[in-house]
């Protein structure tokens, strides 16, 4: 009795995984010119407040990650003590990531907080640039950007972008996303 549905529920999963594939390369040319990708959530405005836990060279990676962001968008990041923005350093172990940020959605579209932390189980043995990597990136997150789909940007997934292009700053994809939110 089972047996038809699920011949036929494989049936349309093989079609769509195809349809997927020629999708993805029909709208590559047009995902290299826009590659950012919006969280759907994000400040009220461009002037929102942080409050940095991290110390020492967590600390240096962290500012001058918020420096880069600050220069070269239209957000202005400042540090209050009773930000909803938080930074933090914590030890997570070897859960495959090197940060996370976790965030509240308002139903308006607001963020009401959001809390950056990245895991010095891998960050202790990363050079400087790769600890500023790691929080541009996580700090694309807190304003509200998502995976890009450009490897060489700093909302690329995971370290690649770094480690093959030696990517720690924000590039003109992630720059044109944090104007396009602010
Ligand atoms: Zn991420």
């Amino acid at each position: 009795m089972n047996n038809t549905p699920q011949a036929r529920w494989r049936l349309v999963l093989s079609t769509l995984a195809t349809v997927a594939i020629i999708g993805a390369i029909v709208t590559l040319p047009a995902a290299s010119a826009q590659a950012y990708v919006l969280l759907g959530c994000k400040w009220k405005t461009g002037n929102f407040t942080y409050v940095n836990y991290t110390t020492s060279l967590y600390a240096t990676a962290s500012n001058a990650a918020i420096s880069n962001w600050n220069a070269k968008t239209s957000v202005n990041m400042t540090s209050s003590s009773g930000s909803k923005l938080t930074i933090n350093k914590v030890y997570r172990g070897n859960d495959g990531a090197a940060g996370a940020t976790a965030y509240t959605c308002q139903n308006n579209g607001l963020f009401s907080r959001a809390d950056l932390t990245v895991n010095t189980f891998y960050l202790t043995d990363y050079s400087a640039n790769k600890k500023r990597l790691v929080f541009a990136h996580e700090l694309g997150h807190a304003m509200g950007l998502d995976h890009a789909s450009s490897k060489k940007v700093v909302m690329w997934k995971d370290a690649s972008s770094f480690d093959d292009f030696g990517i720690y700053t924000v590039q003109p994809d992630d720059i044109a996303g944090a104007n396009h939110l602010y």
